[in-house]
Parts: C-alpha cells; structure tokens; sequence
C-alpha cells in the first residue's frame, strides 16, 4: 500500500473515530444521564486509545512513516496491537453496557413522549373544561346580575300593578322637591283611593279585586306626563306627583282627568262594576315643606273628598288636620264603646199597609257617645268598617234586637219582626248561620221574628258560597231582605233563584215619587216585578202623605218612615205596641186606586 493511501485510510479512521466521539459527546449534552453512566467512561478511554494507538502509528505497516516513534519500531509494533485490543475491547464493554442504558433512555423517551401526549389531552380536555366552566361562569354571572335586577326592581316596585312602590315613590318625591327647589317651580302631590274597593273585594273576591286595582293603575297612568310618577303606597291607595305645576288649576286639571277615567265600568271577571276614585292633592312648597307633611295632608284632604260624597277631588286646606285627629279620636273611642256598653238600638217601626198595623221594625244602631251625645251610624259605622269592629258590633245588635223582642213577648205584647241590617264583612263571616242559630236559641226568639237585611253588593256576584249561606239562613226560619234595592248596580237575576222575602225600596227613589215623573215610574216598576215574583215589598223613608196615598195605590206592602214614626228608642217603641197604635189609612182616592190598580192586591206569601 502506498504511504500516501495509509495515511488516507488512517486519516478517514481517524475522522470516524471523532465523528464518533463527538456524536457521543453531543448525545451526552442532550442526555446528561448517558455521560453518568460507566459505560460512558469505557467508551471514551476505548475511543482514546483506539484513536492514541493509531496516531502514534500513523505509520502502521513499517513505522516509517510513523511520526512519532518511528524511531523505535518494536515499540510501535506491542503499542499498536495493545492499544488496538484495548481500546476495541474497552469500546465493546462500553458499548455491552451503554447500550440498555440508550435503550432505557429510548423507552423513557417514548414513555416521556405518551405521558406527554396524554398530558396534552389532559390539557386540552381541562382546557375545554375550562372553557365551558367559564362559559357557565359567564352565565351564571349573567343571571346573577338579571337577578340583582329583578331583585332591584321588586325591591322598589309593587309585584301587583308594577308601579313604583313607597320606597320609590318617596325617593322620587324628594327628588322632585329638590328640583323644584332648585327651578323655584311647584309640585302636586296627588293621594287617591277607589271607593267601595272593599266591598268588590268581599264579594267579587281578591282576583277580581286584583284585576281592578291593574286596570286602575294602566288608567292612572294614562292620566299624567311621562315625566310624572304613579305610584301604590299599598291596599288602594295611589299616589301621582305631578312636577312643574303653574298653580292650583293645573293640579286640579289631572285630579279630574283621573276621576273622568274612573267614569268607563271595569271589566272584572266578565262583571261590569263601577268604581270611583277620591282624590286629595297637596301642593309643594305651599302646604308643607316636608315630605311626610305632604303626604300626610294629601291623604287627608282624600278623605275630605270620601266625605264630601266620593268621586271628586279636594285641595287640602289647614283645618283637614284637625278633622283627621278627631276622627282618630273618635276611632280611639269606638274601640272602647262596646265594653263601656254605650252602644244602644232605636226601633222604626214597620206599617201592613193594608192593615195599618205595627208588624216589625228595624233595629238601629246608635251611640251615646259620652261627649258628644247620640251619634247617627252614618257617623261611625264607616269607621266600624275600616276597624273590622263592626264584627263584634254586630254580633252584639243581633244579640240585642233579639233579646228585646223576645222580651217584648215575653211581656205580651203584640208580637213583631225586628230586622237586622248585616254588613258584608258580616254575612262573609264563615260561621253566620251558626251564630245566628246560637243567638237565636241563646236568647229563645224563635227565628220567624228575625229578619236579616243585607245589601244588593252581596249579589255583585251571584256565588255559590253566597247562595248557600243564604240557603242555611233561611233553613233556620229567618226572613231576608234586600235593603237599599235599586242602588247597587246589581243584576236582578238574583232575585228568582236565592231564598229573598222582601225588598226594601231604597228611600232616594221613595223621595222621588212626587218629585218627578221617572222616580215614580222607577218605583211603580219595582213594586209591580215584586209582586210578579211574589216578593213583599217594603218602602223605605215615607215621609208625606202623597207618597203614601202613591204606594198604597201600587200596591206596595209595608212602609216605615217618618210619615209613622221616627225611630224609637226600646221603652217608647214597648209604648207603641202596649198602647196599639196603628196607621190610620185614608179611605177615598188612594183606596179607590187601590182596587182598580191590576197588582193593587198584594197576596204576599210572608
Ligand atoms: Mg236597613
């Protein structure tokens, strides 16, 4: 082989074996387990001397061309065979046990490789997790805040008619005080309530009570400015403010487009009823510079309005505070009339107009109020109303007009119907006919003597419950009447299917009679479907003669009123019937209508 081959060849070995060892070199700086490793060593010295052994002997063959120990051959001869088996052999241990290491680093490599790639899913998978979770997240807060909303609007507006509630309304009134404080303008505070609101409620029940209180809400509304505010204290009652007000006229204008919207009928549950409303306004500054002083004198100049007949508006004036203590007063006072036993009853007499003879009377309520004397139910049954005492007040009439009629037989004295007059509140008491039953035995009247005047509201709504109670009434003997007939809007539907005895003629068409044309056609219409139902008929408030000779003539059957007697308290009432005064019935004109009228001959069942 020629030198200059040899040193090729040997130069390629020699440039292998380094390609090797740095290849090593570079897989011990990617794995620094692999240079920890002994068989690392083992293969580096092998390589070393492998690599030693031939560059000592680049002149392998004859050493001549050796570079560095040429000059002593043998030397080269023992160092070339023993550093070729060295090294070959320290290389095949190196590699005998630095392979499994590589192979274990392969397997790890690829274990590493799946634990990473199922970390990646792992990723991914909580990844997406978390996504959906901040999705829900997103949701969730979302809700939250349409809850805080809601929460914030149910907080501030009433669930019913979702108008602003009282919170509201007083944070808006200051704010609209402020403001016309600030623009040196005026504000009106409205304050209504709609009139006979409770008795729809009693009888047409909460759900039409409901729907009413709607319907009147949308009709406030439609009443005033976008800029105005319309709101429900609570119960009935609403409150308007009306901001930037020139003068008293311009409060006046909305308070009577909000009564003219009451004018239309409400349509509740398929029944037409109307409901007015009572307005009270205050104007700000001028009738007070507080926010409760306005409100407190809006509501009193409202039942200004309750008393000056309903269905209108009033401005409140200084003297309304000195009404609403009094009648606070007088509530006070009421609380107390039944123990202190200052409630009394007054008698008025009931007149057969065929006979002339006393039959019955109505028992009144009346109150010896210790300062102010005998006061007229119309001046506290109101009252008795609103405080709910007209339960036990009543509960103590029926007891007492049973009581004295009893002993009114008992003394043997003609013996006569006393009628009761029964609030709404009372008749929907759920045990009536119990407590009548228990009066009636408690104080031993027998129950034909008692009759029971109820008012057409009842009938508002021809109810099951109602009929049945009535029902139970009349199956203890008692007689009913509809007192008032002809006020209440009612349907006369009624009138053929509840168990009714008697209508009693409400006194304003009675008073009419000889006043006017249609009032007399009015009665002489309800005396004759009377009788054509076979209902008695009784006139209430007969005052003069010419009603009298006119009822006799349409064949009504009873009559009281002061044409007879005004009524009378228990003794004088004893008096009337131990002495048997009667009506004296003028024979001639009247008499001879009498018999000529085709319904002048009441044959009445009662
Ligand atoms: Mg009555």
């Amino acid at each position: 082989m020629l030198p200059n081959e040899v040193l090729a060849l040997k130069g390629l070995k020699v440039a292998v074996v380094l390609a090797i060892a740095l290849a090593l070199l570079w897989m011990s700086r990617r794995e620094p387990d692999l240079s920890r490793h002994p068989g690392w060593g083992m293969l580096l010295t092998g390589l070393f001397i492998v690599l030693f052994g031939d560059v000592l002997n680049l002149g392998f063959g004859d050493g001549r061309h050796s570079l560095w120990v040429a000059p002593f051959p043998e030397f080269t001869e023992v160092t070339r065979y023993g550093a070729w088996v060295l090294g070959n052999l320290l290389l095949a241990l190196g590699f005998w046990r630095w392979l499994p290491l590589v192979r274990q680093l392969k397997q790890a490599q690829a274990a590493l490789s799946d634990a990473n790639e199922a970390l990646e899913r792992e990723v991914a998978q909580r990844t997406l997790e978390l996504k959906r979770a901040n999705e829900q997240l997103r949701h969730d807060l979302e809700e939250r805040k349409r809850t805080e909303r809601a929460m914030r609007h149910m907080a501030h507006h009433d669930a019913l008619t979702d108008l602003p509630n009282r919170a509201l309304f007083r944070d808006r009134l200051s704010h609209a005080m402020a403001q016309a404080d600030r623009y040196h303008q005026r504000l009106a505070v409205l304050f209504l309530d709609l009139d006979r609101f409770k008795a729809i409620n009693d009888t047409l029940g909460h759900n039409a009570g409901d729907q009413l209180l709607r319907i009147a809400a949308e009709r406030l509304k439609g009443c005033v400015r976008e800029c105005d505010t319309v709101a429900r204290l609570g119960g009935d009652e609403f409150t308007v403010i009306v901001e930037d007000v020139e003068d008293r006229q311009a409060a006046a204008v909305v308070a009577q487009k909000i009564i003219d919207s009451f004018s239309q009928p409400f349509t509740l549950h398929g029944h037409e009823v109307f409901v007015t409303t009572s307005v009270g306004i205050t104007l700000y500054p001028d009738d007070g510079e507080h926010l409760d002083t306005l409100l407190r004198n809006a509501d009193a100049a409202m039942y200004r309005a309750k008393d000056c007949g309903r269905n209108n508006y009033q401005f409140y004036v200084p003297e309304m505070n000195t009404r609403a203590r009094e009648r606070l007063l007088l509530e006070n006072a009421l609380r107390r009339a039944l123990v202190k036993e200052e409630f009394i009853l007054h008698y008025q007499p009931r007149v057969d107009l065929r006979s002339g003879n006393v039959i019955g009377a109505e028992a009144l309520l009346r109150w010896r109020h210790p300062e102010r004397g005998l006061m007229a139910p119309d001046e506290f049954v109101p009252l008795l109303e609103e405080t709910g005492l007209i339960l036990p007040v009543g509960e103590w009439v029926l007891r007492e007009a049973c009581r004295q009629n009893r002993a009114w037989q008992d003394k043997g004295l003609p013996p006569v119907r006393v009628a009761v007059n029964l609030s709404v509140r009372q008749f929907l008491q759920r045990d009536l006919a119990a407590l009548v039953a228990s009066v009636l035995e408690e104080t031993g009247l027998p129950s034909s003597f008692l009759e029971l005047e109820i008012t057409e509201e009842l009938l508002l709504e021809h109810s099951a419950a109602n009929a049945a109670a009535l029902n139970r009434l009349r199956e203890l003997g008692v007689h009913i009447s509809i007192d008032d007939f002809g006020t209440g809007y009612s349907s006369l539907s009624y009138l053929k299917r509840l168990p009714i005895h008697t209508l009693k003629i409400d006194q304003s068409f009675v008073r009419d009679i000889t006043l006017d044309s249609d009032g007399a056609a009015i009665v002489s219409a309800i005396i004759a479907m009377a009788c054509n139902l076979r209902l008695n008929v009784l006139a209430e408030g007969v005052e003069t003669e010419a009603q009298l000779a006119f009822l006799r003539a349409q064949g009504c059957n009873e009559i009281q009123g002061y044409s007879f007697s005004r009524p009378l308290d228990a003794e004088a009432f004893e008096r009337l019937l131990r002495e048997g005064r009667r009506m004296h019935l003028l024979q001639g004109l009247a008499g001879y209508y009498v018999n000529l009228m085709p319904f002048a001959n009441p044959t009445s069942r009662h």
